[in-house]
C-alpha cells in the first residue's frame, strides 16, 4: 500500500466509525460537517469519494483554493471568522452551502448584495452565539427568554435577514461552547441548552412577527431554526440534547498541526 493508500484508509475508518456514532444517536436526519481545515484536498476527495458531502471550512483563501480545485457536488459550510470584506470572495463561491458564523448585519448584507445573479439557491446562514460568554469566542448574547429578547442582538440580526436579504435564508444558530464542559446540575451540558434556549425564543419571536411558513426564516423545507453543535469531543452529548448540525474535524481527519 502505498502512503496515499495507506491515509485514504485511515481517513474512511474514522468517517466511517464517526458516521455510525452519529447514526446510533441520532438516526434520522442529523447531518456531519467534516471539518476539513489545514487538510489537504487529497483527504477531502477521499472522503467525498465515500460520499461524504458537507465540509466545513474556517478560512477564506483556503475554501476558495480548495473549492477550485474539489468537485462541486461538495457542500461547503464556512465556520470561521467572518469579516465584511471577504464576503465577496466567499460569495463567489458557486457551491458554497451555508456561512455558520454570521454575527453582524454589514455582513449580511454584503453577502446578499455579493451572491452571483447566476446563483439561485439562498445562501443558508447560522448566527453564532456565544453561549459560554469567553472574550476569546465570538458570537451574540444569547436569548434568555425575556422580555429583552425582542430587541436583542441576535434578533435584530435575523429580521434584518429576513427583511432585507432575499438572497439568505436564515437556518439556524451555532456555537462553539466551552472546551471545559460546563455542566449544569442535571448533567446538560450548560452551552447546549443555551443555544437550544435560544433558538425557541427566537422561533418564537420570528413565527409572531413573520409567520411561521418556512419560507422567508428556518431550513428549507421544514421552516424550523436548526442547532449546529458538537465537535469531535462531544456531537454524540450535542445530539442527544437535540443537534442537527455536528461538526468534525480531529475525529475523522486527526489532529491539526498548529497553525
Ligand atoms: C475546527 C472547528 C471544528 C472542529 O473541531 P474538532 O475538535 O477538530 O472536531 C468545529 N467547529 C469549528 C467552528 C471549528 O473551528
Amino acid at each position: 500500500m502505498s502512503t496515499a493508500e495507506a491515509r485514504n484508509a485511515e481517513i474512511l475508518e474514522s468517517l466511517a466509525e464517526v458516521r455510525a456514532r452519529v447514526k446510533l444517536v441520532a438516526p434520522n436526519s442529523a447531518t456531519l460537517v467534516a471539518v476539513s481545515k489545514y487538510k489537504p484536498a487529497s483527504d477531502i476527495q477521499a472522503c467525498f469519494d465515500d460520499g461524504q458531502l458537507d465540509f466545513g471550512e474556517n478560512y477564506v483563501q483556503e475554501l476558495e483554493d480548495k473549492a477550485k480545485m474539489l468537485p462541486v457536488e461538495i457542500r461547503w459550510h464556512f465556520i470561521g471568522t467572518l469579516q465584511s470584506n471577504k464576503a465577496k470572495v466567499l460569495a463567489a463561491i458557486p457551491n458554497l452551502y451555508s456561512i455558520q458564523t454570521l454575527t453582524s448585519t454589514k455582513a449580511a448584507t454584503a453577502l446578499n448584495k455579493s451572491l452571483p445573479p447566476e446563483r439561485t439557491s439562498r445562501l443558508n446562514i447560522l448566527i453564532q452565539i456565544n453561549t459560554s460568554g469567553e472574550d476569546s469566542k465570538s458570537g451574540l448574547d444569547p436569548l434568555d427568554a425575556s422580555a429583552s429578547d425582542a430587541d436583542a442582538e441576535a434578533t435584530q440580526l435575523a429580521r434584518h435577514i429576513i427583511t432585507a436579504c432575499p438572497r439568505l435564508r436564515l437556518q439556524g444558530l451555532m456555537t462553539i461552547g466551552a472546551l471545559e464542559q460546563s455542566l449544569t446540575a442535571g448533567d446538560e451540558n450548560a452551552d447546549f441548552e443555551r443555544l437550544k434556549r435560544t433558538r425557541d425564543a427566537l422561533a418564537k419571536l420570528l413565527a409572531e412577527e413573520f409567520g411561521a411558513d418556512g419560507e422567508r426564516w428556518g431550513a428549507e423545507g421544514t421552516g424550523r431554526l436548526l442547532l449546529s453543535m458538537g465537535m469531535s469531543s462531544d456531537f454524540e452529548a450535542a445530539l442527544k440534547a437535540g443537534s442537527e448540525i455536528v461538526r468534525v474535524g480531529t475525529g475523522i481527519f486527526g489532529a491539526r498541526a498548529k497553525k
